[in-house]
């Protein structure tokens, strides 16, 4: 079918949530992707932070083949290997203490909310239920995440909400303090808050917040639902603020494609969720799992992290030194990018970056977000970036 076509069945029969490009893929090849046409494109989209081997990665097809004859998915109550395995790096990896298996982002913040509920009321009754997030911050699409994300556009329309959340504005202690009352029981956040325009929050900031969470054993959630696995040069982005948090969730690039997400929990939290206290059917099975296990068996590397750090610097670099005063700002941390531009020509630089044949995210109200596959190497940054000043100089 042709593109024309699929638009015509797609507005007709799928609901429309979404406002798409203009362009069909069929094909994908390490970080570059291809239309119906033939054309070629650097994907620096990873559609949205998922594909961080890239497209068609040989160990992760053969990984997900081999599984697929094998076993895909027997429910969670029959033990398998994957998912152990892949509980088992996450907590060697992170010094957390166990980890649950969800399938997408809303879905594993969903249950941390759940974990850090269920905390508060075991140690200390009921009235201790709030979730603290910052203003600006997503965390998924679900009432209990919608309600946590600090973004009033995406709040119209599906009243009532569900109680005990409040919102903190981003790098500011004070904000912070004033929302802090007896009720809190747990505070979240993105240490790059990714939807709402790649904002990188302040060290300072963050380990204030930790310090005094700690003090009032209120626990300290991190969303690494896109900052996670590798994305910013460390397996999590916290690890570079130095905190320890008491949750970690995750999903987005977990799986390379396939779709599985969670999250961890240390030693004081760990224990909380008991027999039929939480579970999802498709949680960790075998399929998903093996995909995360080959995952991190790549991504998991000291060298691997370093090189994501390394090739990140050189993208922002050569972002940065684009002669243009229509990019007011590049920002980010490893191959978790922001070009900041004028809000009204954004659409048109998104365009004219696809017609230079690269692709590109957009985040809140004025940038540009580039997430490429984490294997992305430095002649196709050359490349993309040599597109950017030919729309920007
Ligand atoms: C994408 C995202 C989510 C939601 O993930 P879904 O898989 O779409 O449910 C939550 N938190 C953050 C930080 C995200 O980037």
């Amino acid at each position: 079918m042709d593109l024309l076509s699929i638009k015509e069945m797609e507005s007709k029969y799928v609901m429309q949530t979404y406002s798409r490009e203009d362009v069909l893929l069929v094909k994908g090849q390490g970080c570059l992707l291809y239309d119906d046409q033939g054309n070629e494109y650097i994907d620096m989209t990873s559609g949205i932070g998922v594909n961080c081997l890239g497209h068609n990665h040989p160990k992760l097809v053969e990984a997900i083949q081999d599984q697929a004859q094998k076993l895909m998915h027997c429910s969670n109550i029959f033990y398998s290997e994957p998912m152990v395995l892949v509980a088992r790096e996450l907590v060697k990896a992170t010094g957390m203490s166990k980890m649950f298996f969800a399938n997408t982002g809303a879905e594993a913040n969903e249950g941390l909310i759940k974990l850090a509920r269920k905390y508060s009321q075991d140690h200390y009754g009921k009235g201790r239920y709030k979730i603290l997030s910052l203003v600006q911050s997503f965390h998924g699409r679900t009432m209990m995440t919608l309600t946590a994300t600090g973004q009033d556009k995406f709040h119209h329309d599906f009243d009532p909400f569900p109680e005990g959340f409040d919102y903190v504005k981003a790098n500011d202690i004070a904000s912070f303090l004033e929302k802090l009352d007896d009720s809190v029981c747990c505070v979240i956040m993105e240490m790059i808050q990714g939807e709402g325009g790649v904002l990188p929050l302040e060290k300072e900031f963050v380990q204030t917040v930790a310090k005094i969470c700690k003090e009032r054993d209120i626990l300290v959630a991190v969303d690494e639902v896109q900052t996670g696995i590798g994305r910013t040069g460390s397996l999590f982005c916290y690890q570079q603020y130095g905190i320890q948090p008491n949750i970690v969730s995750m999903a987005k690039g977990l799986g390379g494609g396939v779709v599985i997400g969670g999250f961890l929990a240390d030693k004081k939290c760990s224990e909380v969720l008991t027999p039929g206290t939480h579970g999802s059917t498709f949680g960790g099975n075998p399929l998903s799992a093996r995909a995360a296990q080959t995952v991190l068996s790549i991504v998991n590397r000291p060298e691997f992290l370093k090189e994501v750090k390394e090739k990140g610097d050189y993208l922002m670099d050569g972002l940065k030194n684009i002669a243009s005063s229509k990019i007011k700002e590049v920002r980010g941390m490893g191959l978790m990018v922001g070009v900041i531009v004028d809000p009204e020509q954004r659409t048109q630089y998104v365009h004219a970056l696809r017609h230079r044949g690269v692709l590109v995210l957009t985040a809140g109200k004025d940038a540009i977000r580039l997430l490429p596959p984490l294997i992305i190497t430095k002649e196709q940054i050359d490349k993309a970036v040599s597109s950017f000043q030919e729309v920007f100089e």
